[in-house]
């Protein structure tokens, strides 16, 4: 018996943040996302996320609920078993709105993982079942980047992402300053396209004198700037790591083929699961380390992408942190623990998620 897609449902969620979520090219001052609610002809219910960065992929909330809304009409009655065929045509239709792709794909494995009785995981692969995530130490002052590294690592926490990209004196500071609060830690710098070639290797040359070692650097040149990226790698001991310019399976392959980064970072929200899925094998079969990372997602999109990375197996760096960054009782996760440890051993069906309806 075939199961079929019979409704679709759009609504917002929203939670207010601990602090704001601050990066090189902008901020988040709350969460401010959308929900999709998609119900099988067997009655059962799957969700997905919708994380709208304006300020990263120019995506915006009227359009992905406009998207959304038609989608919800075009796949009713359709036969969920279809998903693969389904997530060609969200690419196709949405090229522009991969958060809108992400959040149907979602949706649709949770509702389909869930009717089968199986963790989503399971779709893709069969390798890890717990993770444990880094804590990313947004842009500020050195006397809040201290007390904030202080307080992850005394959790228990023992990678830290680092938001660089605005002031280089001051980073080279607050970096100094989270590498002596959270001694034997990984190091991951994002600079979220913040420096030039130049800059990121003086920078590196800086933190290396200092004896600070550094895992990873992500994005630190302008999306565009493949020569700046490859530059970086070339002259750099560094592992330099892709995200703003790695926002599609073919962005990967150019990547690939140029030589031009150590690593991936991979989001549902750039690419969506399907696509997610395939760059993570693509890369990893080319040597190119992983990193899970995430928007400024709920419980429901961070737990889906811990899925994938659970699943796919190999990720060298996890960036699922945002629940830490949430307020009240969105921010809870019963396979999250406070030191940052994703269990999802005990997810008995599709993602495990309930989301809170606003
Ligand atoms: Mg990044």
């Amino acid at each position: 018996m075939s199961l079929q897609i019979v409704k679709i449902d759009i609504s917002s969620l929203q939670a207010p943040l601990l602090q704001p979520f601050r990066i090189a090219t902008g901020q988040h001052d709350q969460l401010d996302n959308l929900l999709v609610t998609l119900e099988l002809s067997d009655g059962t219910v799957g969700y997905g996320e919708a994380a709208i960065a304006s300020h990263i992929t120019g995506e915006t909330i009227d359009q992905t609920k406009e998207n959304l809304l038609a989608t919800a009409q075009c796949l009713e009655h359709h036969d969920a078993a279809d998903y693969l065929r389904i997530s060609f045509w969200l690419h196709d239709s949405f090229p522009l709105n991969k958060a809108a792709v992400a959040a149907v794909e979602m949706a649709l494995l949770d509702a389909l993982t869930r009717s089968m009785k199986i963790p989503l995981w399971k779709l893709f692969g069969n390798k890890a079942h717990r993770l444990k995530t880094d804590i990313t130490i947004v842009i500020a002052s050195l006397e809040e980047t201290q007390a904030k590294a202080k307080e992850f690592y005394q959790k228990g926490f023992r990678s830290f992402k680092i938001k660089i990209g605005r002031d280089m004196d001051l980073d080279f500071k607050r970096v100094q300053v989270v590498a002596k609060m959270a001694p034997q830690s990984q190091i991951i710098l994002d600079a979220n396209q913040g420096y030039d070639a130049a800059g990121a290797l003086k920078f590196l040359k800086m933190l290396d004198k200092a004896k600070v070692k550094v895992d990873v650097i992500e994005q630190p040149v302008a999306k565009a700037d493949l020569e700046g990226l490859k530059r970086v790698t070339k002259l750099s001991k560094v592992c330099v790591c892709a995200d703003e310019s790695a926002s599609s399976i073919s962005d990967v392959i150019g990547l690939i083929q140029d030589h031009a980064v150590g690593a991936i970072n991979i989001k549902l929200m750039k690419t969506g699961l399907i696509h997610g899925f395939q760059i993570a094998r693509l890369a990893s079969a080319h040597g190119l380390k992983l990193m899970m990372g995430g928007m400024m997602e709920s419980n429901v999109a961070m737990t889906a992408a811990a899925h994938l990375a659970c699943g796919v197996g190999g990720f060298d760096f996890i960036d699922l942190d945002t629940p830490f960054f949430i307020k009240g009782e969105a921010a809870r996760n019963p396979y999250l623990t406070s030191s940052g440890i994703y269990d999802l051993t005990k997810v008995k069906a599709g993602i495990g998620i309930k989301p809170l309806i606003n």
